[in-house]
């Protein structure tokens, strides 16, 4: 096995990734809050990861992905009033939106995605063993951690805890003992069409607490790997590891890995606030889930990310080259010479998971391969692509037939008709040459029936 070294937020440098058990490694990303379509932002983490669990399942690791989906939030129950429409609803909404625009990026799904909502339970248990041990109170039905009864509160994101703001603002500010704690628990407010039972009375999970709750029952404590964007730093993670330690005496997670930012310019942030944020799917329907995961791949994870049109465009081109350089080669073993690159490439990969550095050495077996006969083995190529996600390069793309693209526009000139008999004929036709219409996002296109 290939000595891995990932960088640990929680002690600021590389550190060898030593697994408690190498078949059951646990990886916990904190995912969005599903109050309105995802930004290209968001899918920075969910690549990340999802690569970085191929990576180490390549290593010959077990692997667990969990990345959570927030559903309960004041951005949902604002954003739902806004809308007239029931909080619930909205992220209903909003979540399949989250899977579908996701799903396009073509690295599968995380093995679990936990709703807050689904997880209410394992949420009031750790608040109640919180209050039990004296590191929470309950204050007119809300419930707030008590940050000065735990010495180690601050170690992760290193700041001075008389410094800090939890970013809650006026609300429950004259119930806290200290402004310095935050809520676990909030009651039942007017105009909040969502409310669980608890010890404390009618209200609802806040944030932070969801994640400590879901990351424990999914993959027990002290598991491997927890990761999120560097924003989530202070206060989320930072709240995750105090709510942890405190109600159960153990740490959380083992090590903290976290990416860098988008960014519309050198240093200028892609935010809502700003106006420069672009949606997932607009920017999926532009230039395709291939392009945009090997557009991420060009950065390393922890550094920030210019996304400018000019780098799409260099990653659509490297998709373009990637696949012309595949259409040379045939299924089978790579000749031995050029595993050196394939080396270099994992190599990469194996320090603090340099995907940036790591693409140079894939290209160069590219180049490599390119000067050999036509008909020279893949197997290399597919190993490194699979590893990133981007293994379909490697598939040819074929189009649907003549006769089935023929079907599909007389099944539209039926409809327009309103012959909905005979555009019913012509589906189940369509069928039966294994092809069926289904609305895309540029409108209705063939697609390989399921
Ligand atoms: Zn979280």
């Amino acid at each position: 096995m290939r000595t891995i070294r990932l960088y640990d937020t929680a002690t600021r440098e590389p550190r060898p990734f030593e697994p408690r058990d190498p078949n059951a490694v646990g990886i916990y990303a904190c995912g969005p809050t599903v109050y309105s379509r995802v930004h290209v932002g968001n899918a920075r983490p969910f690549v990340v990861f999802s690569q970085l669990k191929r990576f180490l399942e390549h290593e010959g690791y077990g692997v667990t992905l969990v990345a959570n989906i927030t559903d309960i939030n004041d951005k949902i129950y604002d954003a739902a009033r806004a809308a007239g429409r029931e909080s619930a609803d909205l992220a209903r909404e909003m979540t399949a939106h989250y899977i579908a625009d996701t799903e396009r990026l073509g690295l599968g799904r995380p093995d679990r995605e936990p709703l807050a909502s689904e997880y209410v339970e394992p949420i009031i248990s750790l608040i109640g063993a919180l209050v039990e041990r004296g590191h929470a109170y309950p204050a007119d039905g809300d419930v707030y951690f008590r940050v000065r009864t735990l010495p180690e509160y601050g170690s992760l994101s290193r700041r001075d805890v008389d410094q800090m703001d939890q970013g809650e603002g006026v609300e429950g500010a004259h119930l806290k003992e200290d402004p310095l704690d935050f809520a676990l628990w909030k009651a039942h407010k007017e105009g909040e069409d969502t409310s669980w039972d608890s010890p404390w009375g009618r209200g609802r999970p806040g944030w932070h607490i969801e994640c400590s709750a879901m990351a424990e029952t999914l993959l027990g404590l002290e598991f491997e790997i927890h990761g999120g964007g560097i924003d989530l730093v202070f206060p989320h993670h930072e709240n995750e590891v105090a709510q942890t330690l405190a109600g159960r005496g153990r740490p959380l997670a083992r090590m903290w890995m976290h990416n860098g930012m988008l960014e519309a310019a050198e240093g200028e942030k892609m935010a809502k606030s700003v106006g420069n944020i672009r949606g997932l799917a607009e920017v999926l329907d532009e230039v395709g889930g291939e392009t945009l995961v090997l557009y991420f791949s060009t950065g390393h994870y922890r550094q920030p990310l210019m996304f400018t049109p000019e780098s799409l465009e260099a990653a659509g081109n490297a998709a373009r080259r990637l696949r012309e350089a595949g259409r040379r080669l045939s299924a089978g073993e790579s000749p031995e010479r050029l595993a050196v690159h394939r080396d270099a490439f994992f190599d990469a990969l194996a320090e603090d998971f340099n995907t940036a550095r790591a693409l140079p050495a894939l290209y160069e077996w590219v180049g490599a391969a390119n000067k050999l006969p036509e008909g020279t083995g893949d197997s290399h190529l597919r190993e490194m692509l699979g590893v990133l996600g981007l293994e379909s390069l490697l598939s040819e793309e074929e189009g649907p037939p003549s006769e089935a693209v023929e079907l599909a526009e007389r099944r539209s000139e039926a409809r327009a008709a309103k012959d909905w008999a005979e555009a019913d004929r012509l589906r189940d036709e369509l069928r039966e040459l294994g092809w069926e219409v289904r609305d895309g996002p540029q409108g209705p296109e063939l697609v390989p029936a399921s």
